[in-house]
């Protein structure tokens, strides 16, 4: 994700219901298409909020929305989907702070709303945008999750699949730690694609087909994941495991 660079600091990003806004949120520039008010919505709103422990999967629907295997953080920055919406789009993404460097705490203090706009000369232009995504796949595969998957998280911004505008209402959000033309790691394209299965079991609706790219649904306006993104890797692992997890397989996107 490049982010765009008019977002002002210390103000909500704009909501990409409002595509009149002008205002371009900037890093994943994903804000909920709802009203200022859903900005808010959030249980963890208004505090800086310690990580949550590890889900305690009671239930079915808890079953679907967290993932064991994710080191959950907590997060304001989601709201509910629309009325009975479920995930039926799963977008990727690459995400980097600073910009192309590696390793910091970075991502995770820009999703609790508690970036430092002085650690760094870059963050004085992202910090305060609020934006989620709600797994974070960082370089040494470890998986991070900040948004039930079943809650609207805000990653994608302006954007359109196949017609429908407002991806966030109905789509999941991955990022990998990375820049459009670094390489991805290794680990990153098996923990993407184990992580894919697990939630096209959750989401059925979210078949190979319906798995895109930030840059898809937002031409012009993003470039992640970007062309070091390998698809036919990740692809390619995605097709082995849903063999070995009985999951149908489609014919080879021709386009990729
Ligand atoms: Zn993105």
């Amino acid at each position: 994700m490049h982010p765009d660079r008019t977002m002002k600091p210390g103000r909500p990003a704009a909501l990409d219901s409002d595509p009149e806004s002008g205002i371009e949120s900037g890093i994943e520039s994903g804000l909920a298409s709802g009203s200022d008010s859903d900005l808010d919505s959030g249980p963890d709103s208004g505090s800086i909020a310690a990580p949550d422990p590890a889900p305690i999967l009671n239930t079915r629907a808890d079953y679907i929305g967290l993932l064991p295997e994710a080191r959950q953080v907590a997060c304001s920055n989601w709201d509910d989907r629309p009325d009975g919406m479920l995930a039926e789009l799963l977008v990727i993404h690459n995400i980097s702070l600073p910009p192309q460097e590696f390793g910091g705490p970075w991502i995770e203090a820009l999703f609790q709303n508690r970036l430092d706009p002085n650690a760094h000369p870059y963050f004085a232009n992202i910090a305060g945008v609020r934006l989620s995504s709600h797994l974070l796949i960082r370089r040494d595969g470890e998986l991070i999750q900040f948004v039930d998957l079943r809650k609207r998280a805000w990653h994608a911004g302006r954007s359109c699949f196949e017609g429908r505008n407002a991806c966030n209402d109905f789509s999941i959000g991955i990022e990998l730690e990375g820049a459009d033309c670094i390489p991805f790691m290794e680990a990153q394209y098996r923990r993407l694609a184990s992580v894919t299965i697990e939630i096209m079991r959750r989401f059925p609706a979210i078949t190979r087909e319906r798995i895109t790219g930030h840059s898809d649904i937002a031409p012009g306006r993003k470039t992640d994941p970007g062309p070091a993104f390998d698809w036919k890797q990740y692809l390619a692992l995605l097709d082995q495991q849903m063999k070995t997890a009985g999951l149908p397989s489609a014919p080879a996107d021709p386009c990729r």
